[in-house]
């Protein structure tokens, strides 16, 4: 089991997660947001962390 952790504050709304990640959607207060956060498998949201200007998708496998 995966856990997604986004630290929102930090989030500039850049939309690089969502380019790389379909777990990944802008949302009306224009920052990302994961839809799920509890995955059995990690899968796109690795490289959505790993794209992430600011580092705030942190990921606890
Ligand atoms: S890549 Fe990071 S900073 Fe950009 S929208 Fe996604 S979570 Fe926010």
């Amino acid at each position: 089991m995966a856990k997604i952790e986004h630290i929102v504050e930090d989030c500039i709304g850049c939309g690089a997660c969502t380019a790389v990640c379909d777990n990944w959607e802008m949302g009306p207060d224009g920052k990302a947001h994961p839809k799920q956060t509890e995955l059995e498998e990690l899968g796109c949201n690795k490289e959505a962390a790993e794209v992430c200007p600011v580092g705030c998708i942190h990921i606890k496998e």
